[in-house]
């Protein structure tokens, strides 16, 4: 096997869940009590975009009530100690990953502390509700959103994805049920490179017969453990 110099990691809810944030598919397939088809999807926003902005808004409330636990402080930490390549990607909306010190960090799904303007595509940070209308300081078109990649939408910064996994030793899916694409055909790609592919996860997930080596536990426990090692090898 190549040594190890170059990372991607991608995160999914199950890194944000011990912080108290609910996953995606959680009991009965429904997210804070909403289908997802009610509230991920442009068709929603354009049926009731007061239930869509509604719901976004009260997820960004939420985050004042949570903090980072102990897999976004590790990889915060492996951040700052690893001497090789490290991209995180997160398909999570929240903010623990910054919040814990992580900066070499994209987020593909969006982020509910930003705003999105549907007329000029501006992106602005953003905390406090969002009511339909709001008006984008750039255009002045009353046209801004929740900045959420929705279902049949391209996920951001796709090209610095493609790139960096075409360049990674390791590939690491951690708290991701391996059902979203494109982020759930990410391991793929990195067997397709060549590289080494580890999965965190709680249980096993869609896509676990896809990874090298599949360690399953809660990611408050298996993300430091995983980080330590790394940098102990290092
Ligand atoms: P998902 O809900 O589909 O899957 C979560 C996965 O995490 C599951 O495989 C589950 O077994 C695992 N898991 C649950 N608790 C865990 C724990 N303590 N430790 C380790 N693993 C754990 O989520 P997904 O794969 O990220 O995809 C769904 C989409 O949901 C994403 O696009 C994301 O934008 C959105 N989402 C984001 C948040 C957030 O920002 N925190 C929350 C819910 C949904």
């Amino acid at each position: 096997m190549q040594p190890i110099r170059n990372i991607v990691v991608l995160t999914g809810a199950g890194v944000s869940a011990e912080s108290g944030i609910a996953t995606f598919r959680g009991p009965g397939g429904l997210w804070e009590g909403h289908r997802v088809e009610d509230v991920c999807t442009p068709e929603a926003l354009r049926a009731d975009p007061r239930l869509v902005h509604r719901f976004y808004d009260l997820r960004r409330a939420a985050l004042a009530d949570v903090a980072p636990n102990a897999a976004h402080v590790a990889l915060a930490e492996l951040e700052r100690s690893w001497t090789g390549e490290l991209l995180i990607v997160t398909q999570n909306v929240d903010d623990l990953h910054e919040r814990a010190g992580t900066h070499r960090l994209l987020h593909m799904h969006g982020a509910l502390r930003s705003a999105l303007c549907a007329v000029c595509g501006t992106r602005v940070a953003h905390t406090g509700p969002l009511p339909p209308g709001s008006r984008c300081g750039a255009c002045g078109g009353a046209a801004l959103r929740p900045d959420i990649v929705f279902f049949g939408e391209i996920p951001y910064a796709m090209d610095r994805i493609v790139d960096a996994i075409g360049t990674c030793d390791l590939f690491v899916s951690i708290g991701t049920s391996g059902a979203v694409y494109p982020a759930a055909g990410f391991v793929e790609w990195a067997n397709d490179r060549g590289a080494a592919t580890l999965e965190l996860n709680l249980e096993r997930s869609a896509g676990s017969g896809r990874f090298d080596e599949s360690r399953l536990g809660p990611a408050s426990e298996l993300v430091p453990a995983w980080v330590a090692e790394l940098l102990a090898g290092q």
